[in-house]
Parts: C-alpha cells; structure tokens; sequence
C-alpha cells in the first residue's frame, strides 16, 4: 500500500530560483509534447509513445539552439512532467471509454506560464535524504526540512509543490504494510447535512464547523485589499499572496478536523454507511458555500481511504433512496418532507422522529442489507438501489488526538501512532487507474 508523507521545506532563495527554472522547463516539455501528440492526430499519424516524445522533446531539444537551457535542469522532473501527460491522456481515453466514472475528463491542456503552483517530482535517482536530515534534489542542492514525524521507510520518489500561498512541501511516497485494526461490532449510518455536520445512527451529532463562514471577515478584508492594488504592480502580487494565505489557512483547519473525525468514525466502527450525496450539483445552487465549506467529498474519500487502510468497510446508500421520507421503526413510506421539518410522526405507527437521526438509521438498514445480498444488486427494487463503494485510495491521517465529538472520544480501538510528533498527513494512494477513479 502506498502512502504519501507530506512535510514542509524550506528551501534557500537560490534554491527557489532553481526550482522555478525547473518547474518552467518542465512545463515547456509537458507543453512541447502536447504539441506533437496534437499534430500527430491532426495529421492523422500514430501518437508518438513515451520513449519517442522523450527524446523528441528532452534530449534532442537540448541540442537546439532555442531549447538548449534545458539541459541547466535535472532531467528526472522532465521526465516525470511527461509521464504526468501521459496519465493526463489516459485518463480522457478511460473516460471517453466508460472505464472510468465519475465526470467527464477533457482532453490535456497546455499549461500555463501565469499559474503560480509548482509541482516537481523526482524519483529514485533525483533525490536522497540525507543523514544530515537534509533533502538532496539533483541540481537543486539540500533543502531543509522540517521532519514533523519520522518516515516509516524509504520513500520511492518525492514532490516537491509550491502553493498559492507560497509555502513549499515534499511529499513522499512510501509503500507500506496495510495496518489492520482488531474488529469492532459497531456499524453506523451517517446523515450529512448543513445545519449539523452529521448525525449518526446511533444518536451521537457532529456540529458543523463552519470555517469559511468564521473567516469570512478576515477574506473579505484581503480580497478588498487586493482589489485596490494596480494590475501588475508588487503590492498587488503581495495583496495575492495574502489572500492565498487565508484560503490556505481555512483550507488547513477543515482538513485537520476531517481528517480527525474520519479517524475516530474508522476506529470506533467496523462499517460505515453514507448517502451518495450530488455534491456538484448541490455546489452549483443557493448553498453553494456552504455546502463546499462543508467538504463532504473530503469526509467520504478520507473515511474510504482509511477503511482501506485499516480492514473497515464503507458502504454507499444510493442518493434516490428515500431515507428522510421512510419510517425507520415500522418502514412506512410517509412521502416528502420539507427541510425545516426537524421532527415528525409517522402516519402509519405513531413514532416520532427527528428527522436527521431517522434518516441515518435507514442509511444505516439500506446499506447493510446492500451489503448482505449480492454486491451491486438492489435490496429492495424501486427503493434502494445500492451501489458499492469506489475503490479506495489517497490517504489517510495518523490520529493526532481526541475525534472532537464527546460521546464517541472512548474509542474501542487505537489507531497505531508512529513514533515522531507533528501532524502531517500520510495520503494513500495506489495505482494510476484506482487513482483516477478518486479524483472526480
Ligand atoms: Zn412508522
């Protein structure tokens, strides 16, 4: 099983405009590749493969006159900037085919020059961790870094990302054994929802933290600020690197708290079932931001990922099951209710419910009887029409303390701790195909 370990460098202002060049000749090969694969099919010949586009565009470039700083930079991100191309169009291809669900994938597109990331990854040969605790890059130098926890093994390549906000990390990838946690009886539904987070089947809430909405202020503040700056002066790309700043800080906190209640959900229950929630075309209405300040994607990849990681089981409700118009005591069908119904009584038995806590008991009754007839069957036809989980990869998050939520806190099982502090999150990930499937 792979892994990702992602740390924070600190590389020195020469490094940077070392980095910055190779990320620039990386685009210009991934570009210049794009190129010929285009012509290539405008023209109606064969798509150059890999080894032919590598040294089209690498090594026979470097010898012309126009192309010939090429050969300033490491040749491994060059190598693996086309690779990057490669998967891009493998995944338009298993799109266009059906093999690969999920939204469409358009064809590659040229990178730009103005976007202000940077992603560099370098394999077996292009780095090494030194003993010093420094990162050797191959024509780069040694970057410091900041071992926030130790790596469980020798990683197999690094990335090395610059954010918006300006912050550089490597992100290793390291193959791992899968570490299964000792088996629990629990089994929970959970309803997802906007005014709480969540609310579970067996009656525990999870508020819903809102933290776009509590930072508003603060990004209102810097986006009013940039706006007033003029186009292409300094204080503007400053004014942008404060606003990236924010975003990346409300993006930082919400990641650390899914991430821990994912895990406490994973320790504390052997199967989770979920609602396949339309998140894009929920994200497209009146709720739009609160529905992505929400980051339901993130809660369900992170409690899939961790179950693959730790022999749990996720299972996902179908999104037309009726599971706030169903009566979880008797299974009455009591028809539509509005959303500001909290509670109701059903016509058939009399029972009253509160609205989320019902809805999550169905969840919870639709996706073990998924789960115990044939994978990929319906339970009940016209009712619920089950459909297994995605295959399950990037990520997962050491626990790094309490889950937040007070009557869940005493966990059954303990998550396996690694030895160095810090909170950096170990992302799992697999091979190219199961990945894609992940990132819709
Ligand atoms: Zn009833």
């Amino acid at each position: 099983m792979h892994l990702r370990y992602s740390y924070r460098v600190y590389p020195t202002a020469g490094q940077c405009a070392l980095l910055a060049r190779t990320a620039g000749c990386a685009r210009v090969v991934y570009n210049d590749a794009l190129a010929l694969r285009k012509e290539a099919r405008k023209s109606g010949r064969p798509y150059p493969n890999s080894t032919e586009l590598q040294k089209l565009v690498i090594t026979a470039a470097k010898k012309t006159a126009e192309r010939a700083w090429l050969a300033s930079v490491g040749v491994d991100p060059l190598i693996q900037s086309l690779r990057d191309l490669d998967t891009a169009y493998r995944n338009f291809f298993d799109s266009v085919s059906g093999k690969r669900q999920g939204r469409p994938v358009g064809l590659p597109r040229f990178k730009s020059k103005r976007d202000s990331r940077q992603s560099l990854r370098f394999t077996r040969n292009g780095f090494r961790v030194r003993s010093n605790g420094k990162l050797y890059l191959a024509k780069i130098g040694d970057v410091r870094v900041k071992w926030s926890r130790a790596l469980p093994a020798d990683p197999s390549s690094v990335t090395i990302v610059l954010d918006a906000a300006g912050r550089y990390h490597a992100s290793f990838v390291v193959d791992v054994e899968p570490a299964r946690l000792p088996e629990v009886d629990a089994e929970i539904g959970i309803d997802l929802g906007l005014t709480t987070y969540a609310v579970l089947s067996d009656g525990s809430v999870i508020d819903n933290p809102r933290f776009l909405r509590k930072a508003e202020k603060r990004l209102k503040a810097a986006q009013r600020e940039l706006s007033r700056k003029a186009k292409g002066s300094k204080n503007r790309a400053k004014a942008r690197r404060k606003v990236a700043k924010a975003h990346a800080k409300v993006a930082d906190t919400r990641r650390d708290w899914l991430h821990k209640q994912t895990t406490g959900i994973i320790r504390e229950t052997q199967a989770v079932y979920l609602e396949d929630l339309n998140v894009h075309g929920l994200g497209r209405g009146r709720l739009a931001k609160s529905v992505h300040d929400a980051g339901w994607s993130t809660f369900r990849r992170l409690l899939e990922e961790k179950a693959a990681r730790y022999g749990r089981y996720v299972g996902i409700v179908h999104r037309t099951y009726p599971s706030s118009q169903l009566c979880s005591d008797c299974g009455h069908r009591d028809g539509p209710k509005p959303l500001a119904v909290r509670e109701w009584a059903c016509s058939a038995c009399g029972v009253l419910h509160d609205r989320d806590l019902n809805a999550a008991r169905n969840i919870l009754a639709a996706g073990q009887a998924d789960r115990l007839n044939a994978p990929g069957g319906p339970v009940r036809p016209g009712v619920a029409i089950p459909h297994r989980a995605r295959p399950v990869e990037r990520g997962t998050h050491r626990n790094t303390g309490g889950t937040g939520r007070e009557p869940r806190t005493a966990g059954a099982a303990g998550i396996p701790r690694h030895s160095a502090g810090g909170g950096c999150q170990g992302k799992l990930i697999s091979t190219p195909a199961a990945r894609s499937t992940a990132r819709r």
